[in-house]
């Protein structure tokens, strides 16, 4: 059983047996994986229940939005499953950066600072703080930034950080996932240490978690250890593949209402803003994001596993507990990138037929080339690889609506390698008489 249809999709047969003898030794880490995705399911489903979620709550509504009772039920799922007094959950959030910004915006004062204890982050919040000057910059604001890198061996620097915070310190961002540098991804037990640090000396500062790519991969979220706001984007694991825009603020009342007076105007806060027909899908898709992050997950670890024991540096390595679903492989080589996007592109369900090419991406110093064939443009929750031709010639590969999709992809991507001939088979073979015999 089994090979036939991978052969009919141009898998050989000694990538399809190495991936078989990988996944044999990975049965402990999935059936992990599965049962964090079974306790997520539950808290969905019983946000959805003590907020008596119904039919009427899947229809949208027009114009001002005024009384929409599924966008408002939405919101209170959102608070009950991240433990937070409210929430705000949105179409009119255009994507991750603009539910950042949003936060951030509405939440500081001109005269305030911002503190980032984790180092550089995420680059399009460059420029939304001002550290790449750039128009409505929270700098021409008069906002200014403060930030304390990680000690070289990735831990906080905790003497850095109690010098930095001042009279001015008034939010505090923390981002969970390395996004796509080289430092470790945060767990969220780390991120608590972090904000019990920084209350202790100043009690009233804002923490703010940057939350991409984290929900669900745990069983906790930074909210349920001290952070004041956790933000997201909904094209990535919360909105579960299903949802086609938006991004949501979990957090204490005060920080919501004002990232909602921000969202639409003074006065106005939550009280409007149409859900349209964006509903449905954002209800079903928080309902599946719980195993579809685990599916995502699985496709990293197996990633992994599949490009190490070949001889590739990984980041997280094989065996590495993990907290978000991004996976580094370091190919040393413009053409190995190119190689794996390729298989990832021809691994997808919309547009496996074109091969993507590196281009001059606004914003980057390199070219990039990007691979993702998805139902919704540019969703990083289903199958994608992206990766700047620049020393160390590394790819980052994430997402995956299904384990059985991501499986095909990675397996899709070293055959690509192979057919290239930058891996051999002998060494594929090889490879997976190392994973029989060493019993990982
Ligand atoms: C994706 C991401 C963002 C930005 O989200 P966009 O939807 O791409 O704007 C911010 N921070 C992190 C850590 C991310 O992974």
């Amino acid at each position: 059983m089994g090979y036939d249809i991978y052969e009919s999709l141009g898998i050989s047969r000694e990538v399809y047996e190495y991936g078989e003898a990988v996944i044999a030794r990975l049965r402990e880490r999935f059936s992990e994986i599965d049962a964090t995705a079974e306790y997520n399911q539950l808290k969905v489903l019983k946000g959805m229940q003590e907020h008596q979620v119904s039919e009427a709550c899947l229809l949208g509504t027009t114009g001002y939005g005024y009384n929409d009772l599924g966008r408002d039920t939405l919101e209170q799922v959102y608070a009950s499953v991240f433990h937070t007094e409210d929430a705000l959950v949105r179409p009119q959030i255009t994507c991750g950066t603009h539910a950042l910004a949003l936060a951030l915006m509405s939440n500081l004062r001109p005269g305030d600072e911002l503190l980032s204890p984790v180092g550089k982050p995420y680059d399009t919040l460059e420029e939304v703080i001002g550290i790449r000057p750039s128009r409505g910059s929270l700098a021409e604001y008069g906002v200014t930034y403060a930030q304390v890198d990680l000690l070289p061996d990735g831990s906080f620097d905790y003497e850095g950080i109690r010098r930095s915070i001042n009279a001015r310190t008034r939010l505090v961002t923390i981002q969970r996932s390395k996004g796509y540098q080289t430092r470790p991804t945060l767990s969220v037990s780390r991120i608590g240490e972090l904000i019990a640090f920084i209350k202790e000396i100043k009690p009233d500062v804002i923490c703010m978690v940057d939350n991409c790519y984290g929900e669900f991969v745990e069983t906790i979220e930074p909210s349920d250890v001290g952070a004041d706001m956790v933000v997201g984007s909904l094209i990535k694991n919360p909105g579960g593949g299903l949802a086609p825009i938006g991004g949501y603020i979990a957090g204490k009342k005060e920080c919501v209402e004002n990232a909602a007076c921000r969202l639409t105007s003074p006065g106005l806060g939550k009280e409007v803003g149409a859900s349209l027909g964006a509903l449905g899908a954002f209800y079903q898709g928080f309902f599946l994001a719980p195993t579809v992050t685990a599916g995502s997950l699985k496709g990293a670890v197996f990633a992994a596993n599949i490009y190490e024991h070949l001889g590739y540096p990984v980041v997280p390595d094989g065996r590495e507990s993990r907290h978000d679903i991004i996976q580094a492989v370091t190919f040393g080589c413009p053409e190995g990138v190119i190689a794996f996007c390729e298989g990832i592109q021809a691994a997808a369900p919309v547009d496996s037929h074109v091969t993507p090419e590196p281009w001059d991406m606004p914003g980057y110093d390199a070219q990039v080339i990007m691979a993702a064939g998805a139902f919704v443009s540019g969703s990083s929750i289903e199958l994608s690889a992206d990766g700047p031709i620049k020393p160390p010639y590394a790819v980052y590969f994430q997402g995956g609506l299904t384990w059985q999709h991501a499986k095909f992809g990675i397996l899709r991507s070293l055959q690509s390698l192979v057919d290239k001939r930058l891996v051999t088979a002998e060494a594929v073979t090889k490879a997976r008489e190392k994973v029989k015999d060493s019993g990982l």
